[in-house]
């Protein structure tokens, strides 16, 4: 297995990369955000309970988070691996991660990290959140609060992966196919397959 984090603040592309990367690669795509959204959409027991952090601009508590990831990840058994978007968001979560990895004898090969800076975040987000309908990308508080979660909780994440040689940084401003491929020229080397 092969298997990649996206990772990235809110608005830096990540949702945007994703299914160009699972066209190139063949692997599965997990994004908790859409997750939730998808269960928010259902009105289930997860999904309410989520709502009301998101809405705030707030995470998920880990205990919610880590066991929907689990039965996502359980679900594709025979996958060539993932692409994981959105998560792990802190480092409780990247030891969940590694452990369920582990489990089925893999492992993360890779988080790439899309590098864009706060005002072109929030610039971007509120032009999402005119045709998203997004809740939390409607208005600048909320947006400030998901940027500071990012720096206080989510960073150490790839300080984490960075301290096993697996975490590299990207420049995340420019177009789309300008993005791309920088993300496949960092993976190439690491032997996809
Ligand atoms: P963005 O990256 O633009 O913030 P996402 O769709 O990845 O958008 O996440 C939206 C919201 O969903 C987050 O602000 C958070 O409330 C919740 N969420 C998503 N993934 C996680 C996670 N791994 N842990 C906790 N909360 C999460």
């Amino acid at each position: 297995m092969f298997n990649l984090i996206l990772f990235g603040a809110p608005g830096s592309g990540k949702g945007t990369q994703a299914p160009l990367l699972v066209q190139k690669y063949g692997l599965i795509h997990i994004s908790t955000g859409d997750l939730f959204r998808h269960e928010i959409q259902n009105k289930t027991p997860l999904g309410l309970a989520a709502k009301a952090y998101m809405d705030k601009g707030n995470l998920v508590p880990d205990s919610v988070t880590i066991g929907m990831l689990r039965n996502k990840v359980e679900a594709h058994p025979t996958a060539a691996g993932f692409i994981f978007d959105g998560f792990p968001r802190t480092v409780p979560q990247a030891e969940a991660l590694d452990a369920l990895l582990a489990s089925m004898n893999s492992q993360i090969d890779l988080l790439l990290e899309m590098e864009v800076a706060d005002e072109l975040l929030i610039e971007r987000i509120l032009g999402r959140g005119k045709t998203s309908k997004r809740a939390d990308d409607q208005n600048e508080s909320t947006i400030k609060t998901r940027l500071q979660n990012y720096n206080n909780e989510t960073l150490a994440v790839a300080t984490y992966y960075n301290s096993f040689g697996k975490s590299r940084k990207i420049d995340g401003i420019g177009s789309i196919e300008e993005i791309f491929s920088r993300l496949c020229a960092t993976i190439a080397p690491a032997n996809v397959g």
